[in-house]
């Protein structure tokens, strides 16, 4: 018989949302209500009548871009297919069999996926008020730990710290404990927040940030992410990447995209103002709803029965939300802001339900 190997046998499917029959709205993946922008879909245009070549193994246009509109170094850039490519190859080159990777209790998924297939433990610290602690963190860093994951802002729980406690939380880590921040939301915030402190933290030699086009760039399908990485430690990631990774196409319209800033912050303010306006409502209705700093709400009910009522409920209306039972969260539904229409019949159901 053909078996796998052991590690491998052992693991579970990774468990994607379930997007219901055909005709279904998603609100389950957290992708963008909204179009790419113009430039980017012409751009991917232009590039597939050159499909008979391989696309550029460097992502020199596309790097170029991204050092460009955030004043980075472009050699510290590597780009991936979606940031999830990148966060499999850090947790592959950094740790092992005996080592452990610290995530945080409502850390992303995968996080755990991708320490399965290197073998590494994964362990989490809690997040008392659904929120990245650091004071909850650095006591269950051990001798072991290799690498500590934080998400920011938080998934599934949207919520934000400040990037300043992310800096104090490196000034406290061991120096020899790599520090990644997943900012697969981080455009969200960018306007509110500092984003150059954390920028400036990847000089430090011990720090990686990683981001996405796949949320606020409204380029899921395209498959890029990005990662800003001390040189030694991306030139290690380097030789664990496909080395044809992202389709020439998609680096392409992830150039376009970055360069169109009116557009991505067009699309911020519109997706900010309507998750605004559909919490507020929520919390009218006695729903809990974290202050989110995503493209997507964290729905709090009073019991994991109500969770399961209004999941049936907008189901039934063609809606799917995302059950948040893989997080322990049963009294929770994730769900992605979609547009105007879409929402206001989201909170009609919930409005009828009677919670
Ligand atoms: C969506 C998401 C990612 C992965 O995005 P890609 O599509 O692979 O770029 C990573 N981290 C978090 C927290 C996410 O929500």
């Amino acid at each position: 018989m053909i078996s796998a190997v052991d590690k491998i046998a052992a693991m579970a499917p990774y468990a994607l949302a379930d997007l219901g029959p055909t005709g279904t709205i998603s609100m389950a993946q957290n992708e963008s209500a909204f179009r790419p922008s113009p430039s980017a879909l012409h751009a991917g245009q232009q590039a597939l009548a050159a499909s008979e070549l391989y696309p550029d193994p460097e992502w020199g246009a596309l790097r170029t871009a991204i050092a460009k509109v955030h004043g980075l170094r472009r050699d510290d850039l590597l780009c991936g297919a979606g940031s999830m490519e990148l966060i499999g190859a850090l947790i592959a080159g950094f740790a092992g069999p005996g080592d452990e990777v610290l995530g945080c209790q409502y850390g992303y998924a995968y996080f755990a996926t991708a320490c399965q297939l290197s073998g590494t433990r994964y362990v989490t610290a809690p997040e008392p008020q659904l929120k990245v602690d650091p004071e909850e963190i650095l006591p269950m860093v051990t001798g072991a730990t290799k690498i500590v994951f934080v998400c920011n802002p938080g998934n599934p729980t949207g919520t934000v710290v400040a990037n300043s406690a992310l800096v104090r939380l490196r000034e406290n880590l061991p120096i020899d404990v790599l520090l990644v921040i997943d900012q697969a939301y981080g455009e969200f915030c960018d306007p509110m927040d500092d984003p150059e402190v954390l920028f400036d933290l990847v000089a430090r030699g011990n720090t990686v940030l990683t981001r996405s086009f796949s949320k606020a760039y409204a380029l899921a399908g395209a498959r890029v992410g990005w990662a800003y990485a001390p040189k030694a430690i991306g030139e290690q990631i380097r030789k664990i990447l496909n080395p044809n990774n992202v389709s020439a196409v998609s680096q392409e319209m992830a150039r376009a995209a970055v360069l169109d800033q009116e557009y991505l912050a067009e699309l911020v303010r519109r997706t900010s103002e309507l998750r605004d306006s559909f919490s507020d409502n929520c919390r009218v209705l006695g729903v809990q709803v974290p202050e989110s700093g995503t493209n997507f709400a964290l729905l709090r009910f009073a019991s994991p029965m109500d969770a399961v009522r209004a999941n049936e409920a907008l189901r039934k209306n063609g809606l799917m939300a995302r059950a948040m039972g893989g997080y322990d969260l049963h009294d929770c539904l994730r769900i992605t802001i979609c547009d105007r229409p879409v929402m206001e019949r989201a909170l009609a159901v919930l409005k009828e339900m009677e919670l």
